[in-house]
């Protein structure tokens, strides 16, 4: 098992308001990037079972692991019970909403193109279609927006007053900031360099991001980025470079991030208008970006996109 380290810091710090313990830590866990903020009389306490929960979740979900609950699972060498029938049961829910824009038996068509091992290649038709007939599970689509769930559940049991845990781009609030102003929470530049934008939520809320620009190999000049599109087994080409999802249950926000990447915009809009559970922020390649009209950003130009059409 991949060991979940701590990289840079935990600082503890004694925040000028009212008196409230902060701690701050950098992790490097489920092969990307952690940064953790809790604040609270607990909030060392806390910092420790969230890294715990981190790493269990790491040990059960890895699909690189051999001997990981997924890898098990996959091998038919495992009980499918509780908690992890619950995440199960909600990944397959989620892809008969999306229609199987977001699939979590992608496992093999993964592994296939190489975003597994680092070793990329492209398949031929051959290869993709026996690795979409295979059904094998892969949850890295949603497993980060499921830990931020799981995280806040835990979270709620402690003496903790707020947190924000950015999980590899995947940032997870909770509560609310003392002077009752929202959280700001940056989204990326798909081209480097400044923020393409800020959002501003309040409360406990999951901001989930997916992008071309966040795994892709180049092989003869051409780019083949990391979202598949399930009817094709390739990279999705939907004319977006990346969605933003905001939601009040992580996994959603996961797996819909990644399902209206492969929608593109006029598909992901009209998802939007009959949903009632998330807002979004749509960049496409051409820089444009589109936000649904309960979503609250500034710093950019934007389209809105209206809940009548
Ligand atoms: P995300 O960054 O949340 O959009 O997840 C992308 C990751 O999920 C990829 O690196 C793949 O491991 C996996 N994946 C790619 N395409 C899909 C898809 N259409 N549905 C579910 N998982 C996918
Ligand atoms: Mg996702």
């Amino acid at each position: 098992m991949k060991r979940l380290m701590c990289l840079i810091l935990v600082a503890v710090l004694l925040c000028g308001c009212g008196g409230t313990r902060a701690v701050e830590a950098d992790y490097w866990a489920m092969d990307t990037y952690m940064h953790f903020n809790i604040w609270g009389d607990d909030a060392e306490t806390a910092l420790a079972q969230v890294e715990q929960l981190v790493q269990q979740l790491e040990a059960d979900w890895s699909a690189t692991e051999d001997n990981s609950f997924l890898s098990r699972l996959n091998r038919g060498e495992a009980a499918v019970t509780g908690e992890q029938h619950a995440f199960l049961e909600q990944t397959l829910t989620l892809s008969a909403r999306t229609d199987g824009a977001f699939d979590p038996r992608l496992g093999q068509l993964i592994d296939c193109w190489g975003f597994l091992s680092g070793e990329y290649r492209v398949p031929d038709q051959q290869q993709i279609q026996e690795a979409l007939a295979a059904g094998d599970w892969n949850l890295g689509a949603a497993v980060k927006g499921y830990t931020g769930q799981q995280a806040v559940q835990l979270l709620s049991r402690l003496n903790v007053d707020r947190a924000v845990l950015n999980l590899g781009g995947n940032i997870q609030t909770y509560g609310q900031k003392p002077d009752g102003i929202p959280w700001q929470i940056a989204i990326q530049s798909p081209w480097g360099g400044e923020y393409a934008g800020i959002l501003h939520v309040t409360g406990t809320t999951s901001i989930v991001t997916s992008g071309d620009y966040q795994r892709y190999f180049d092989l003869e000049g051409v780019r083949y980025h990391h979202i598949l599109d399930p009817r094709t087994g390739r990279p999705a080409e939907s004319g977006l470079t990346s969605v933003t999802v905001i939601c009040h249950d992580g996994t959603t926000a996961d797996a819909l991030s990644t399902a209206l990447f492969v929608m593109g915009l006029e598909q992901g809009a009209e998802f939007w208008r009959l949903s009632d559970d998330f807002e979004a922020v749509f960049i496409l390649s051409t820089g444009e970006i589109y936000a649904t009209e309960g979503a609250v950003l500034s710093g950019c130009a934007y389209e809105v996109i209206a809940r009548e059409n």
